[in-house]
């Protein structure tokens, strides 16, 4: 049942904006959303990067009623339910070998904290306790809860909780923009850092094989992810790939790591996996480590109460199916070069100095001096002055700020639905070069 009634706007809810700004959505059909006033937005980022098949998807709708109606929720030491069952077999068929055994859970956050867990037991049960810490990259964005926003670099994020993180090494991000010879951008990066730490402590290395929010869709070339898999095979240390922004799609090929040589030996998975219908994630091991743990404890030391839950995991498995049978990822690829062409004339605007697009995941990225690549005085907030003035012109974009130092670095981001329409795309483009204008109008 949906409560028709009009909500209390000053009512109890602890929002996620407490200025009282946030209007109330009512529906949702398409990549469009209409607010209680009868405004629609045109939802070019999906959310947040997360409605894939766009809303009100029939299918998936009826699959979730469905299977609260037969079984809504069972735990899952003890028993297993089809849904799950069904759901990890189907997402192996797209998934590379041996990556094939997922573990379903409900936020991107909690897939990075079990990943995590799950490399440290891996190294305990092949008899190596000494290896315990996890490198990761700066910037980065791999969720909110302790573990996940320790192991991120989004230093606006972490800074009001930086007495309880974890202190674990980071090496830079690559940002081919603005140095494709860096030694992020080659891997040295890690190599050097893996030296330091010395690789017997080390259990993983955690990145995003394409930058997602926090980096703005950069997408390194192949000699640096290769070197990446080379270092982690020489020294033992396990690979974690999050592609809880990329997975499922958004780059054109189901994974972003299909884009490269080399694979993974923990992905993470969210977002778009359920298309936005249910609070879904996976992480996902190889037969390697399933090995490891069934020939050691038999069991991985971790417990959730909604992991593999049945309703959940039957709007995945929907969306899956979905994605499948209207080759949705094949559009999303077919529809890569009509973005890109809609976004390129932003690329010509004052205050624009890159446009940067893998699939249908776009980067636009706002900078001081275009010759210099300067980025602009964080306390602007240009970016989301840009997101704002496109909310007004009716465009639903992200905005992210810190990427260049941790202080400064200006991205506005697209990822709108796969089942977008061309002219959407075009409509997209068009208004939010209006909102760039506008704010660089301001700047001037
Ligand atoms: N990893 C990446 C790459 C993300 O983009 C996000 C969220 O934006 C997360 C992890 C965290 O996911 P969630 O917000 O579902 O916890």
């Amino acid at each position: 049942m949906t409560d028709a009634s009009p909500p209390p706007l000053a009512g109890p809810l602890f929002r996620r904006r407490l200025d009282g700004s946030l209007p109330l959505a009512v529906r949702g059909e398409g990549c469009w959303i209409e607010d209680a006033a009868g405004r629609r937005y045109l939802d070019a980022v999906g959310g947040a990067y997360t409605v894939n098949l766009g809303h009100g998807v029939e299918e998936i709708a009826r699959a979730i009623g469905e299977q609260a109606r037969t079984l809504a929720y069972v735990n899952g030491v003890q028993f297993t339910n089809a849904a799950a069952e069904h759901l990890a077999a189907e997402l192996a068929e797209v998934l590379p070998p041996p990556l094939r055994h997922s573990y379903f859970l409900t936020s991107g956050s909690d897939a990075i904290e079990a990943a995590v867990k799950l490399a440290r037991q891996v190294w305990v049960e092949r008899g190596r306790p000494g290896k315990w810490k996890v490198i990761s990259r700066r910037p980065s964005y791999h969720g909110n809860t302790l573990a996940a926003l320790a192991l991120s670099g989004r230093e606006s994020y972490r800074r009001p909780y930086l007495p309880l993180l974890l202190d674990l090494p980071s090496v830079p991000a690559p940002d081919p923009y603005r140095d494709p010879a860096s030694p992020a951008c080659t891997g040295e990066a890690l190599a050097d850092e893996l030296e330091r730490q010395d690789p017997e402590t080390v259990a993983a290395f955690l990145f995003e094989p394409v930058l997602g929010s926090a980096g703005g869709a950069v997408v390194p070339d192949a000699v640096h992810y290769e070197r990446i898999v080379a270092l982690c095979r020489e020294h033992d240390v396990l690979l974690i790939a999050d592609e809880v922004l990329t997975g499922m799609g958004r780059t054109g090929r189901w994974l972003a790591i299909d884009h490269y040589d080399g694979l993974p030996d923990i992905l993470v998975l969210g977002k778009g996996i359920s298309g936005g219908y249910a609070p879904l994630s996976a992480m996902v091991a190889t037969d390697d480590i399933l090995d490891t743990l069934r020939q050691g404890s038999g069991n991985f030391v971790h417990a959730q109460t909604f992991s593999h839950t049945p309703v959940v995991c039957a709007a995945g498995l929907a969306a899956l199916r979905v994605l499948k049978r209207d080759r949705l990822v094949e559009r999303c690829a077919a529809l890569a070069p009509r973005l890109r062409a809609a976004l390129q004339p932003l690329a010509a605007l004052p205050l624009v100095g890159d446009v940067r697009s893998i699939g249908l995941f776009a980067a636009v990225e706002l900078v001081a001096d275009r010759e210099s690549r300067e980025p602009l005085p964080r306390a602007r907030r240009v970016a989301e002055r840009v997101a704002a003035r496109a909310r007004d012109h009716g465009l639903l974009v992200w905005s992210n700020g810190g990427h260049v130092d941790g202080e400064r670095g200006d991205l506005v981001l697209v990822a709108p639905p796969f089942t977008i329409a061309e002219d959407e795309l075009d409509e997209v483009g068009a208004r939010l070069g209006r909102a760039l204008a506008e704010v660089a109008t301001e700047e001037a």
